[in-house]
């Protein structure tokens, strides 16, 4: 196997939950006091172990890719980063406390990896963060693959990514970067890879797919340093992912690193640049051609070609997963449910092992991918698609709207209304079950649900908000409800993929093309509005949210997928609209996950995200308003595509970065309707009116009396009645006080 020419089969990474996510059971037992550290250890050694039976069957198998929580959260820790509030008695105690906070201490914030739906801790590194090596975790993984015989390769995140994941610790000075720290941090890593030299280790992967991002000058040269130091330590592969080096790759392996791993499914230029290179014959390429970010078969035939073409250009290759695969589930065995057509066409993690064995095996079958069956195609969505007049995904112009909507619904100033769930409450997500397993029949379970909207719909007009919602209790997710509704997706019995910690999701397989075959929402609205004489609001999700959160057919452009999701959502707004519902509220709170990674591809993105969004949303009459829904504030980077959602009314964040946000959209040119969030739903803190009511002053200073709403951040669907209740008194009470003032 040492034979030059040899293509060796490795992973970037793999799934740590195990298969049965006996993970998340561990954890939560271990948080809830029901487990305690010897038996977590117990049941994490399990998934550990079962993971090296997987991947035993690669030449080349990853180490210390298991995490407690997060890899981010393990490379702090393994560089001694831990914030001092987090410090506690022992190693996982301190682990714990970062993660998700105590009675002594707030946890790190979390955000997404990447354009991934992945949440990492952010780390939080100031100028006085005393790094130092802690290599225990690393070396200890890495000698159990060893005792099994295994050719094992410790996984690290790289000291570049790291630091620029992390922000500035509170109390840095304006203009400390956490980047700052590199060369400090690079002796950490020196000491973590020494520590693995002892051990036995060779070749060492670090994770950086921040260099896949567009980087300064400034930055390339601090890497191209650091990794020059790194490789007096150890031989290196430096890992990407999630897009392509580019101008990263030479200064990675002019600083003398002994490969690098490529993403070619989302970095194929990178063939390109290394062709360019002209790199010497003993660089280790490995070939990322296994998507690890899509449950599709890979194209054999094609995956092969791409090795062969790496294999020009050096003698040492190998072939892998595009990035982790830690974003799909681990086995498709257990879906028996699933129409054979699509089973024959999936590959999860194990599956993928095989895959990349077989294209690793000179004599492997290299099967191209089959077409996709016609009996996925829906010649009437084409065909309607293809009919589009231009101004399909025009509406009239805005202050037109605005007129005719203010004689439709007459609303006050600063009106209110919610994001659209109200409390899911432990009744509710019984019934739900019970329903789901059968133990309930449709009938029972359909009264339920009704008077839960019913009282959703009383406690609103008590408390006297203007624009009411049903309350969403009918969704066991946004995006899964309605793709068990259309044509073209299929839900998985067990296909969990970590979204943090101990929490997974199911993402819902979108695999043909994409219609609706009946009302999905239009009765839950009704009947809602058949309760009160005030407005209430239709609630759906958008296209660009529904194709984030799903697994997505890849023999198409997403763009063109996303035009039929649209479609199909924009004959429930007409429905809607026709069932009498005057406003409709699309929520699109993934329009910023999928913006890519680096600025050249985002103008495309920009465009085919919100004319998809434009599509589903323009079918009404002028006298309809379409409100949308976003849970987040940083939106500097996509201020031009809110804009570009042409929406009547917009919901944000604004709470927790204290109305900032306002002050951008005005600066922004931002002319429609605002709902700055006034109370941060994330928190079961009760808002006083005065608060909330002041929040609304800025907003209504820096936007205008005319267009601001009052409402909270986000969907009430995690808080319980005790909180929802008073601080939406609150918020009535605040929109009150500051309407009078005007
Ligand atoms: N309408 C959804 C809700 O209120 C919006 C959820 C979200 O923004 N993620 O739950
Ligand atoms: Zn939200």
């Amino acid at each position: 196997m040492t034979n030059s020419s040899a293509v060796r089969s490795t992973a970037l990474g793999y799934p740590r939950i195990g298969s049965g996510r006996e993970l998340k059971r561990a954890l939560e037992a271990h948080w809830a006091g029901r487990l305690d550290a010897e038996g977590l250890e117990r049941a994490v050694a399990a998934v550990r172990a079962e993971m090296l039976d997987d991947l035993s069957v690669l030449d080349s198998v990853p180490t210390g890719v298991f995490s407690y929580y997060d890899h981010v959260l393990d490379a702090a820790f393994a560089v001694d980063a831990v914030a001092p509030r987090h410090r506690r008695g022992t190693t996982l105690a301190s682990y714990f406390a970062a993660a998700r906070g105590d009675d002594a201490a707030a946890p790190l914030e979390m955000t997404k990896w990447f354009d991934t739906n992945y949440h990492y801790l952010v780390p939080e590194i100031g100028p006085a963060t005393a790094f130092a090596p802690r290599p225990e975790k690393a070396v200890a993984e890495f000698l159990e693959a060893r005792e099994r015989g295994l050719d094992a390769r410790p996984v690290l995140v790289g000291p570049a990514t790291l630091l620029l994941l992390a922000k500035a610790a509170d109390g840095s000075p304006e203009d400390f970067r956490p980047f700052d720290r590199l060369p400090e941090v690079v002796e950490a890593y020196a000491g973590i890879l020494a520590a693995l030299a002892r051990a036995g280790a060779g070749l060492v992967q670090l994770d950086e797919p921040a260099l896949c991002a567009d980087r300064t000058p400034a930055e390339l040269e601090a890497v191209a340093a650091a990794y020059r130091r790194l490789v007096a330590e150890a031989e290196i592969l430096v890992a990407g992912g999630y897009g392509p080096f580019g101008e990263s790759l030479p200064v990675l392996l002019d600083a003398g690193v002994e490969g690098v791993a490529l993403d070619l499914v989302r970095g194929r230029s990178d063939l390109e640049t290394l062709a360019s290179l002209n790199v010497s014959r003993e660089t280790f390429i490995v070939a990322g051609v296994v998507d690890g970010r899509n449950i599709w078969r890979t194209d054999l035939a094609k995956a092969a070609a791409d090795v062969e073409a790496v294999k020009a250009l050096t003698d040492r290759v190998g072939v892998a997963s595009s990035a982790s695969l830690l974003h799909v589930p681990v086995d498709l065995a257990p879906e028996t449910g699933l129409p054979p057509l699509l089973a024959e066409r999936l590959a999860f993690a194990r599956q993928k092992l095989t895959e990349l064995t077989v294209l690793a095996d000179p004599g492997g079958a290299r099967d191209a991918r089959p077409d996709t069956p016609d009996a996925w195609r829906d010649g009437a969505v084409r065909d309607r698609l293809a009919a589009l007049g231009p101004g399909a995904d025009r509406r009239a112009p805005y202050a037109d709207r605005r007129a005719s909507q203010a004689e439709r619904v007459p609303l006050p100033p600063l009106p209110t209304t919610t994001i659209g769930s109200f409390p899911q409450t432990a009744e509710l997500r019984k019934a739900r079950a019970a329903h789901r397993q059968g133990l309930m029949i449709d009938a029972d379970y359909h009264a339920r649900m009704r008077a839960e909207v019913a009282a959703v719909i009383s406690e609103q007009e008590k408390l006297g908000i203007d624009v009411l919602v049903h309350g969403e209790p009918e969704r066991n997710d946004m995006v899964q409800y309605f793709a068990e509704q259309l044509t073209g997706f299929a839900t998985t019995a067990a296909g969990w993929v970590q979204s943090y910690g101990s929490r997974c999701v199911r993402p819902p397989i979108l695999f043909g093309d994409v219609a609706r075959t009946a009302p999905m929402t239009v009765p839950w609205t009704s009947y809602a509005q058949s309760l009160t004489a005030k407005p209430v609001k239709g609630m759906l999700t958008g296209p660009v949210t529904i194709l984030a959160w799903s697994f997505v057919r890849d023999d198409q452009p997403l763009a063109d997928t996303a035009d039929q999701v649209a479609l199909a959502l924009r004959d429930e707004v007409a429905d809607l609209e026709a069932a009498g519902t005057a406003i409709i509220q699309v929520d699109e709170p993934a329009l910023r996950e999928l913006l890519p990674v680096r600025e050249a591809p985002r103008a495309a993105y920009r465009e085919w995200s919100t004319r998809s969004f434009r599509l589903a949303t323009s079918g009404v009459r002028p006298d309809t308003a379409i409100h949308t829904h976003l849970c987040y504030s940083e939106f500097g980077v996509v201020i031009d595509a809110i804009a570009a959602l042409d929406a009547d009314v917009t919901s944000i964040e604004a709470s927790r970065s204290k109305m900032e946000v306002v002050a951008d959209l005005g600066r922004a040119g931002y002319g429609s309707g605002v709902g700055p969030g006034v109370w941060d739903i994330h928190s079961p803190r009760v808002p006083a009116a005065a608060e909330m009511a002041e929040a609304l002053r800025l907003a209504v200073a820096a936007l205008g009396p005319d267009r601001v709403w009052a409402n909270p951040d986000c969907g009430l669907k995690t808080r319980r009645y005790e909180e929802v209740l008073p601080a939406l008194e609150g918020l009535v009470e605040a929109a009150r006080t500051v309407r009078a003032e005007a």
